[in-house]
C-alpha cells in the first residue's frame, strides 16, 4: 500500500495497511488487547457473514473506517462460519506487549505479525474440523502431457499423490472431496469448476519440480527422495505446491508430514463422480449423509478408524492380497466375538492421537493433546495385550506394533496429571515429583494463599469489622474489601497507618497494606515461577512425543484399522452378511443378495421385509461380455437390485463381509452407474445431454473387469430416441467393452437382444395382479416382463379412477394396433375422452343417408346431379 493511502493516518492504522496489502484475499483478523479487529472492506463483508454489529473508527482519507471486531476468546468459532463460507483469515497477532512496545518510544505501536492464514484446506483445531472426516487439501501439477494430483490432511499428517491424467482428475476429486485445491494461476482445469472445493490459484514456481525437490528433502532431512518412491516431475509439482502453501499458511511452523505414500493408477477401483452420487457412497441424493451407503455400515466407534473407512469406501482396493488380509482381519473378530467385545472397549478409549500430533507439531497443542496421546498409547497397549494366540497377518502386525510403547510414553505417564487443562497457560499439568523446583514454587504460592486466607481473621479483628474480607481480581490483585459505613473508620487513625484506601465503588470501599502487597508479589512471583518451570515440562514432553512422532502414527494407524475391522465385523454378525469370495475370474455370483441402505429403510418403517434375490453376472472367457436386460414396471424394484450388486462388488473390495448368502466376484476394477435423466432433474443442465455424455464416459473406458449399471438409459428423449440409443449402447457394451453389466429399461422391445448376443439374459421383476391392482413381489427372475402394468401403478398412486380407466383403453387400442400390424394408429383414431371408456357403444346400424351414399360414385356424377342428389339426402334426414 503506497505511502498515499497512508497520508495522514495514525501510525497504528499505517501498521494496519502494511500488513494488510501482504493478504489482499484475505481477511485480516487484527488483534488489539482482547480483541479481533477487522477493518474496511473486511469488515463490512466479515460483519455480514458473521451477524455482527459493523462501527467506525476513525477517519481515514476523509472517510469514515468500518471495523468490526470479535473478542480474542471466541475467535475459533468465528473463524469456524468464515472458512465455511469460504474466506480466509490472516490471523494478525501482537508480538510484544504494549508496555514493551512503550519501552521503545511514546509512540512506539506495539509489533504484529500475521502468525497463520487459516484456510479451509489447512485446518487443525478440533472445534473447526470433523472428527470422522478428513480435511483434504489437494493440488494438481501438469507436465506437458502428464498429470499428478496430490492430497494432503493436514490435521493428520497424511499425504498421498498419484499420476493423474486430466481427465482423471474429476473422479479423483470426487473420490477425496477436498475443501481446497491448489492450481497454476490461470489453468483452472474444467473438472473444479464443477467442484464444491475451494480454488485457491499459487504462481508457478510453487508446482516448479526441482523446487519441490529441494523442499520435500528439505522437509523429510533426506539427501533423496528415492526411499519414498520415484516420482516423475508432476507429482513432485503437486506435492511441492501443498508444502510451498504449507509454509505460507503456517507461516514456517513446520508441522508433521509424513512420507508421501505414491498410489500406482489402477490400485483402487475407479469410481467416477456420477457412479459415487448414483449409489449414494457417502452422501444420499438427498445431499444428506443419513441415508447414504456409509452412513449405514458405519460401526466405527473412533474418529480415525471412521476416517479410514470412509476412505476405503471411496477407494475399494484392486489388490486381491490386500483385500484378503483385510477379511481376514473382520473374520478374525467375527469368529471371536469376546475378543472383539473386549477390543472395542478399548477403542473406545482411544483419543484421536493423529490430530492431536499434528497439533503439537505446529506449536497449537495444550496439555490435553499430550494426555491424548498418552492415552491412545496406553489403550493401544492393552489392546496389544489382548490380541494374542493364532493371528492373520495384518492383526498380527498391529499388535506388534501396539505392544512396542515409544519412549515418550513413560515421561506422559510420570509426568502428566489425570486430566489435565485444556490450555498449557491455566498450568497445573504437571504432576508433583518430576521437578523439585517447580515443586517450591508451587509451595510457595499456595503456601501465600493459605497466609492470606488467615490475614483476614487477623485484619477484621484489628479493625473490628467483622463484615471484611480479603478478595482477589485482575485489575487491584489482593485487596481488603468492606462497607462504606466501616469504611470511615479505617480511614482515620489509628488505623489509617495500616488501611491504605485504593478505591471506593458504589458498595464497597477497597484496601490494601504493606504486608498484603509484599505477600501478594510473592505470591505472584511464585505463580509466574511455576507457570514459567511447567511450560518448561510441556516442552520437554511434547518435544518427547515429536521425536516419537512416526511411531505414534503407525500405532495409530494400527488402532484405525483394528477399528474398522471390528466395527466390519460387528456389522457382518448383526445384520447376517457374509464372507464374500474373490479372484482374479470374471465371475460375479450373488445368491440371496439385500441393499444395505434399503434394508434397513424397510427395517425402520417397519413395514415388509426385504426379498433377497440373486444375480448370476458370470461372464464366460476373458473378454466375453455378460449383460442381464431387467425389465419390469415401475417401482418394482429394478433400481434396488441393479446398485445392490454393484455395492456388494465394491464392499467385497473394500474388505467387508457383504449382503448376501454367497457371494463369488472376480476382481472389479471400474464400477459405471448411471440413471436415466428423468431421476437427475436436480441438476441444471439439460439432463439428457449429462445422461449422454455420462454414457459416453462409460462406453469409451470401460474395459473387460468393469461393472456397468445402467438404469433406464435414453429415457431423458423421446421413445424411439430413447430406445434406440439404448440399443445401440447396448450393443457397443457386448460387443466392444465386453464388461459385465445390468441394464434396466422398460422398452419391451429390448428383450430381443437376448436372441441375438450370446451375452445377453432376460430378467424381470415379478409382480402379481389381482383385483385389477399390482402386487409387487420384488422378486427377479429369468425372463421377459409381459406388460408394464403402468397404468395399475397410476392407480396404486392415486390417479382419479376416470383417468385409470381412460388410460386403460388407450393402452389396449395401442397394444392391439402394435399386435394387429395394420393401419397406423393416429391419436384422432380413439373415441374421445368424453365417451364412457367402459361401455363403449354399440355400433349404430347405418342410416338411410349412410346407405344411399354407399352407392353413389361421386366421378360419374354432373354438378347438376350432385346438386339433386344433396337436396335428396336432406330430404331423407
Ligand atoms: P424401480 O427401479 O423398479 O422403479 P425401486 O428399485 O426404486 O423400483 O424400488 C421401489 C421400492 O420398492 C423401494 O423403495 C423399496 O421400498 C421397495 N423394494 C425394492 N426392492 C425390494 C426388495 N428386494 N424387497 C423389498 N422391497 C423392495
Amino acid at each position: 500500500m503506497g505511502a498515499d493511502m497512508a497520508n495522514g493516518a495514525t501510525p497504528m492504522m499505517v501498521q494496519f495497511l502494511e500488513i494488510k496489502a501482504q493478504y489482499p484475499d484475505a481477511l485480516l483478523f487484527y488483534r488489539m488487547g482482547d480483541f479481533y479487529e477487522m477493518f474496511f472492506d473486511d469488515a463490512i463483508a466479515a460483519s455480514a457473514a458473521l451477524d455482527i454489529a459493523l462501527t467506525k473508527r476513525g477517519k481515514h482519507d476523509g472517510e469514515d473506517i468500518a471495523m468490526c471486531g470479535v473478542p480474542q476468546h471466541a475467535a475459533e468459532g468465528y473463524l469456524l462460519t468464515l472458512i465455511r463460507k469460504g474466506f480466509r483469515v490472516a490471523v494478525c497477532d501482537q508480538m510484544e506487549s504494549p508496555a514493551e512496545a512503550k519501552k521503545r518510544g511514546y509512540k512506539a505501536v506495539v509489533k504484529r505479525e500475521v502468525v497463520r492464514l487459516v484456510t479451509p484446506g489447512t485446518l487443525t483445531e478440533d472445534t473447526l474440523l470433523d472428527a470422522r472426516r478428513h480435511n483434504y487439501l489437494a493440488a494438481y501439477a501438469q507436465v506437458r502431457d502428464s498429470g499428478a494430483y496430490a492430497w494432503l490432511d493436514l490435521s493428520t499428517g497424511e499425504l498421498h499423490v498419484t499420476r493423474c491424467p486430466k481427465i482423471m482428475l474429476g473422479p479423483m476429486l470426487a473420490r477425496t472431496s477436498p475443501r481446497e485445491v491448489l492450481v497454476v494461476e490461470g489453468d483452472v482445469p474444467d473438472s473444479l469448476t464443477e467442484d464444491s472445493a475451494v480454488i485457491t490459484p499459487l504462481a508457478r514456481a510453487s508446482f516448479d519440480s526441482e523446487g519441490a525437490r529441494t523442499r520435500l528433502e528439505r522437509l523429510y532431512g533426506t539427501g533423496s527422495l528415492d526411499g519414498f518412491g520415484q516420482f516423475d516431475r508432476a507429482e513432485l509439482g503437486a506435492l511441492g505446491a501443498l508444502i510451498d502453501y504449507i509454509d505460507i499458511t503456517q507461516k514456517g511452523r513446520l508441522p508433521l508430514i509424513h512420507p508421501p505414500v505414491q498410489e500406482q493408477q489402477g490400485a483402487a477401483m475407479q469410481i467416477d463422480a456420477a457412479t459415487r452420487r448414483n449409489l449414494e457412497l457417502t452422501h444420499a441424493l438427498s445431499g444428506g449423509r443419513e441415508g447414504g451407503l456409509l452412513n449405514a455400515i458405519d460401526r466405527t466407534v473412533t474418529g480415525a478408524g471412521a476416517r479410514l473407512l470412509e476412505t476405503r469406501v471411496c477407494a475399494p482396493s484392486t489388490d486381491l492380497t490386500v483385500i484378503r488380509e483385510r477379511l481376514d482381519a473382520v473374520q478374525l473378530f467375527v469368529d471371536d466375538r469376546t475378543l472383539s467385545a473386549d477390543l472395542r472397549d478399548a477403542l473406545r478409549q482411544a483419543p484421536d492421537m493423529d490430530r492431536a500430533l499434528s497439533r503439537l507439531a505446529l506449536d497449537r497443542g495444550g496439555p490435553r493433546d499430550l494426555a491424548s496421546i498418552r492415552n491412545g498409547l496406553t489403550a493401544g497397549a492393552r489392546m496389544g495385550a489382548i490380541l494374542s494366540g493364532e493371528l492373520p497377518e495384518g492383526v498380527a502386525q498391529a499388535a506388534k506394533v501396539l505392544s512396542t510403547l515409544p519412549d515418550c510414553a513413560a515421561l506422559l505417564e510420570s509426568a502428566l496429571v489425570a486430566e489435565p487443562p485444556l490450555l498449557k497457560r491455566d498450568g497445573g499439568f504437571v504432576t508433583e515429583g518430576v521437578d523439585v523446583d517447580l515443586d517450591e514454587a508451587r509451595t510457595l504460592r499456595d503456601e501465600g494463599r493459605g497466609v492470606i486466607a488467615s490475614m483476614q481473621a487477623k485484619y477484621a479483628e484489628l479493625a473490628g469489622v467483622t463484615a471484611l474480607k480479603i478478595k482477589h481480581n485482575n485489575v487491584l490483585g489482593y485487596f481488603i474489601e468492606t462497607t462504606a459505613t466501616h469504611a470511615e473508620k479505617m480511614m482515620s487513625d489509628p488505623l489509617s497507618d495500616t488501611f491504605i484506601h485504593r478505591q471506593t465503588t458504589a458498595n464497597a470501599v477497597r484496601f490494601t497494606t504493606v504486608e498484603l502487597s509484599e505477600l501478594e508479589t510473592r505470591i505472584l512471583n511464585a505463580g509466574a515461577r511455576t507457570l514459567e518451570l511447567e511450560l518448561e515440562q510441556f516442552d520437554r514432553m511434547r518435544d518427547a512425543v515429536l521425536n516419537d512422532g512416526a511411531s505414534i502414527s503407525t500405532i495409530a494407524r494400527a488402532l484405525a484399522e483394528l477399528d474398522v475391522a471390528s466395527a466390519l465385523a460387528e456389522l457382518a454378525v448383526d445384520s447376517d452378511w457374509t464372507r464374500p469370495k474373490l479372484d482374479m475370474s470374471r465371475s460375479f455370483n450373488i445368491v440371496g443378495g439385500r441393499h444395505p441402505v434399503v434394508e434397513r429403510a424397510l427395517q425402520r418403517q417397519g413395514g415388509a421385509d426385504f426379498i433377497p434375490n440373486d444375480c448370476d453376472l458370470t461372464a464366460q472367457g476373458d473378454n466375453a461380455a455378460r449383460i442381464i436386460l431387467l425389465t419390469g414396471p415401475n417401482m418394482a424394484g429394478k433400481s434396488t437390485w441393479l446398485r445392490q450388486n454393484a455395492i456388494i462388488a465394491l464392499l467385497a473390495q473394500i474388505g467387508a463381509y457383504v449382503p448376501a448368502a454367497s457371494a463369488e466376484i472376480g476382481l472389479v476394477d471400474q464400477l459405471f452407474s448411471r440413471v436415466g435423466a428423468a431421476d437427475d432433474l436436480a441438476r441444471g443442465r439439460s439432463t439428457f445431454m449429462v445422461e449422454m455424455v455420462e454414457t459416453a464416459a462409460i462406453l469409451n473406458r470401460a474395459g473387460p473387469r468393469a461393472m456397468v449399471i445402467l438404469d433406464e438409459i435414453g429415457r431423458g428423449t423421446a421413445t424411439y430416441d430413447g430406445l434406440s440409443i439404448a440399443w445401440a449402447v447396448m450393443e457397443h457394451l457386448h460387443e466392444v467393452n465386453g464388461a459385465r453389466a445390468l441394464f434396466a429399461t422398460h422398452y419391451h422391445e429390448m428383450t430381443g437382444l437376448s436372441a441375438k448376443l450370446d451375452g445377453v439374459s432376460n430378467a424381470t421383476v415379478a409382480v402379481r395382479e389381482w383385483e385389477g391392482n399390482v402386487v409387487f413381489l420384488h422378486e427377479v427372475r429369468e425372463g421377459a416382463a409381459d406388460r408394464s402394468y403402468g397404468v395399475q401403478v397410476a392407480r396404486l398412486a392415486g390417479l382419479p379412477d376416470s383417468v385409470v380407466d381412460r388410460a386403460r383403453s388407450v393402452l389396449k387400442m395401442l397394444e392391439s394396433e402394435e399386435h394387429g400390424g395394420k393401419a397406423k394408429l393416429r391419436i384422432d383414431d380413439l373415441p374421445l375422452f368424453a365417451v364412457p371408456v367402459s361401455e363403449p357403444a354399440a355400433p349404430k346400424a347405418d342410416s338411410q343417408v349412410e346407405s344411399r351414399l354407399a352407392d353413389i360414385l361421386p366421378d360419374g356424377l354432373t354438378p347438376r346431379e350432385a346438386l339433386d342428389l344433396i337436396y335428396e339426402l336432406k330430404g331423407l334426414m
